[in-house]
């Protein structure tokens, strides 16, 4: 079990993440969601125990009861591969171009499961095949710039899965690829977690691929969350008006495209972009861009509303009435 309690990370005066508190338990799936620069990678990054040096963090993360929060790189190299790994943005500069990829994967499994070649090279092979690479044995061969953009990130996934974590980190797994392919590489994800029992923190701007991998969702917003629940039901009844830009701002076919006077309507967007670290407004960070905003919103921070466990939104205006 994974747990963060009032989880900050800082760069200096700059808050990256601000009293993150969240638990993720065996065979969840969790979505976490928010435009660039709202603390998505930070967090996956602080369950991997990455956090670059110049990061300060405070509070708490425990894993299966275990403080880590400020645990040694030793002890991190330990956990990551066997008890949580990430598949990061990106295939092809994630995975190293003079490599064939079979031994790009076999490595892990050599290193931490202390097998030899002969084993490994079998691990590797059948990794491949769960994953849905065909032809396995002949694909361990190829260099990355011989695969697709598909191959590349099924074999990323095969590498993550490499020590059996118990959870896997997925950020941004279907960018760069296209609509059909993103398709199978988020299905494919789903069907190991269900398969293996695994836990899956699916990270992406995508939120219809979030909707089909997750069943909890975090919205995150300059640091904060924002907004938290049930997929289904965050997606389908907002609190948050900053999770309703979003929604809002998806191209959706069945949307009417043209007003009455016969015009072709714009897609609605969120104005502005998510402020600098350094030039956070004060009060609630989303200020400045929200269309209901009020006169102490820049002065006071609201804190996560919620009248039921499972949801919660940091709005001043949601106060008991998230459902
Ligand atoms: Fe908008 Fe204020 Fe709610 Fe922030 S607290 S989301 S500024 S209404």
């Amino acid at each position: 079990m994974f747990e963060l309690e009032s989880f900050s990370a800082s760069i200096g005066t700059a808050a990256a993440l601000r009293d993150v508190t969240l638990t993720i338990r065996e065979g969840d799936r969790l979505g976490i969601v928010g435009e660039s620069g709202s603390g998505k990678t930070m967090l996956a990054l602080s369950l991997m125990g990455m956090l670059p040096e110049a990061v300060q963090s405070s509070g708490t993360l425990r894993i299966d009861g275990h403080d880590m929060t400020h645990a040694i790189e030793q002890t991190w190299q330990v956990l990551r591969a066997r008890r949580v790994a990430m598949i990061f943005q990106e295939p092809m500069s994630a995975l190293n171009p003079l490599r064939r990829v079979g031994n790009t994967v076999m490595e892990p499994i050599m290193v931490h499961e202390k097998l030899n070649r002969d084993a490994a090279q079998r691990r590797a092979l059948a990794l491949f095949d769960e994953v849905g690479i065909p032809d396995p044995a002949a694909r361990m061969r190829q260099f990355p710039h011989e695969l697709s953009g598909g191959l590349r990130q099924r074999v990323l996934i095969a590498l993550a899965l490499a020590c059996n974590p118990s959870l896997l980190i997925a950020d941004e797994p279907t960018t760069a690829l296209d609509a059909n392919v993103a398709l199978r590489i988020t299905n494919l994800l789903v069907q190991l977690a269900q398969a293996r029992g695994m836990a899956l923190v699916f990270i992406s701007h995508d939120l219809g691929a979030v909707a089909r991998a997750t069943r909890e969702i975090i919205v995150m917003y300059g640091g904060d969350m924002v907004e938290r629940g049930p997929t289904a039901k965050v997606l389908a009844n907002p609190a948050h008006p900053y999770t309703k830009g979003l929604l809002d701002a998806r191209p959706d076919h069945t949307r009417e495209t043209r007003d009455c006077t016969g015009k072709r309507r714009r897609l609605p967007t969120i104005p502005g972009t998510v402020p600098q670290l350094l030039d956070m407004p004060g009060g609630c960070r989303f200020s400045g861009r929200c269309p209901v905003e009020m006169p102490h919103c820049t002065t006071t921070r609201p804190a996560m509303e919620t009248n039921r466990p499972d949801r919660g939104a940091a709005c001043h205006l949601c106060a008991g009435e998230v459902s």
